[in-house]
């Protein structure tokens, strides 16, 4: 099956010949019919399958007739962070080049000036962070009811950042007759009860199981045996001097490790640069760049770093620690193997981390993943953990050492990174409209919108949930958009 078998029209084959695609993905074959009929589509498909492709071809098609009329966007695309926002407008630039659509971007980075005096002219598709969103329309900038089609990209990622009663209020807003294009990686319940309540008898198109991983990346484990921090640096340094490894991307669970283990990276040799939300967004951008450019070799990176980045060609990806939320072993995998590239994923495993990697097997649907024999390795080179670095409180003291030997970092970043954080300031401002400040941003000088707006109140208007931060606290890196599972008391 071709582009053209898809029912698009030949300016958008031409851009799409442009683009050097010769046939559709999976995905695009089986949602561009229904979208372009008019139907609400489900497409369950992970980054790297070619989705957004797969709603963007169909709304410019769309889109192709009809005028947009002042203050009222004719289709919105919710994406959860500012890099797949502005991602997605870079589609809509490469797709669209015969076709004189108008196009906002809603992130974070810059003054809401530019964005106003864009959206009052009209534009065809706003593209923004649910957030970001919301702000714009309490100031009474946008009016919905020409709202024709509204996509919700990486939902599941979205459930993860707590946005989800964004985007159900979101929904509210807009007209029923809104035709919906959703995607999302896996269907938790709270995805499949959202998918239920607001699309109209949506076509599913699943590409691949939930949650399963894609078959052209070869999973592997090795076994440490001690979660001291040195044994695994160094088996860390064994796993990139495979032969192979052309580039790849590091995960860690902290902030914290992944400043240690991308400074450690350096000290011994290896082109590494860290990527994660506590970084100056300049710093992340320049970083990303040069991944992407080969001039840096390995990317030491926070969940953040595989929200939707489209960075091609990754030999491999590392998981120095077991992720503790098991879709995000998928999500973090699929970094490699995309475009039907092979891949290659291996992951330190611990005998502390039983229990997130029995999630995670169950998560893949696997018994066992293969596990690189590194017995020899470790007989050869001992850990380092030694009785009076053991436990809990020496845990602790690393923790304490490790900030203050990095000085000026911030305390937060030894938290999960689980803020949305990075940003894509630049690709925006080149993408369409100019920004606004970012909801899903890095630590910016900024006043907190809570700080010029109704205080204390959620958008959703209930109050706070209890929380064991200060309320005056500063949450860095997640402006006051804070997923609800940090605001959650602790357990200890
Ligand atoms: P996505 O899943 O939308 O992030 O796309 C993943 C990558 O596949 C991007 O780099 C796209 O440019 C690329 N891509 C999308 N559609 C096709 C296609 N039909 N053929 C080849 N590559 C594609």
């Amino acid at each position: 099956m071709s582009f053209a078998d898809l029912g698009l029209s030949p300016k958008l084959l031409e851009a799409i010949a442009a683009a050097g695609y010769e046939n559709p993905t999976p995905i695009q074959k089986e949602a561009i019919p229904p979208a372009i009929q008019g139907h609400d589509v489900l497409g369950i498909a992970q980054t790297g399958t070619g989705k957004t492709a797969s709603f963007t071809l169909p709304m410019i098609e769309r889109l192709s007739k009809g005028r947009a009329k002042a203050r009222m966007p004719r289709s919105l695309v919710l994406a959860p962070t500012r890099e797949l926002a502005a991602q997605v407008a870079e589609n809509f630039e490469k797709y669209g080049v015969n076709h004189k659509l108008s196009m906002a971007l809603l992130i974070g980075g810059v003054s809401f000036g530019d964005q106003d005096a864009k959206l009052m002219r009209g534009v065809d598709v706003l593209i923004a962070t649910p957030g970001r969103f919301i702000d714009q329309f309490e100031r009474g900038k946008l009016l919905l009811s020409g709202i024709e089609v509204m996509v919700v990209d990486e939902a599941d990622r979205m459930l993860d950042m707590g946005f989800i009663p964004d985007i159900e209020k979101i929904f509210k807003m807009t007209p029923m007759t809104r035709q919906t294009l959703f995607f999302s990686a896996t269907m938790p319940p709270e995805i499949q009860r959202i998918t239920d309540q607001f699309l109209h008898n949506p076509v599913r198109v699943e590409v691949s199981r939930p949650a399963s991983t894609a078959e052209t990346i070869t999973q592997r484990i090795v076994r440490v045996p001690t979660k001291d921090d040195k044994t695994k640096r160094n088996a860390l340094r064994e796993l990139l001097r495979q032969e192979g490894v052309k580039n790849g991307i590091i995960f860690c669970n902290r902030k914290s490790t992944v400043d240690i283990v991308a400074k450690s990276l350096q000290k011994h040799g290896f082109n590494a640069r860290p990527i994660h939300g506590d970084l100056a967004q300049a710093f992340r951008m320049e970083t990303l760049n040069k991944f992407r450019n080969d001039e840096v070799q390995f990317l030491v990176a926070s969940d953040v770093a595989a929200r939707g980045l489209d960075i091609p060609a990754v030999s491999h990806v590392f998981n120095y620690d077991v992720p503790i939320h098991s879709d995000d072993y998928v999500h973090r995998i699929g970094r490699t193997g995309r475009a039907g590239l092979k891949g290659a994923a291996l992951m330190l495993v611990s005998p502390a981390d039983g229990k997130h990697y029995d999630a995670i097997l169950k998560t893949i649907g696997a018994e066992e993943i293969e596990v690189l024999d590194f017995s020899k390795f470790f007989e050869e080179n001992p850990g380092q953990e030694s009785r009076s670095r053991g436990g809990k409180d020496a845990k602790e003291s690393r923790g304490r050492r490790s900030s203050s030997r990095r000085g000026n970092r911030k305390s937060e970043s030894s938290q999960p990174d689980n803020e949305p954080a990075a940003t894509a300031e630049k690709p925006a401002e080149k993408a369409a409209a100019t920004t606004v400040e970012d909801d899903n941003a890095a630590p910016q000088k900024k006043p907190q919108r809570s700080e010029s707006r109704a205080p204390a109140r959620r958008r959703n208007g209930e109050a706070r949930a209890p929380s064991s931060r200060r309320r005056d606290e500063a949450v860095v890196g997640l402006g006051d958009h804070v997923p609800a599972f940090l605001m959650r008391e602790v357990a200890r």
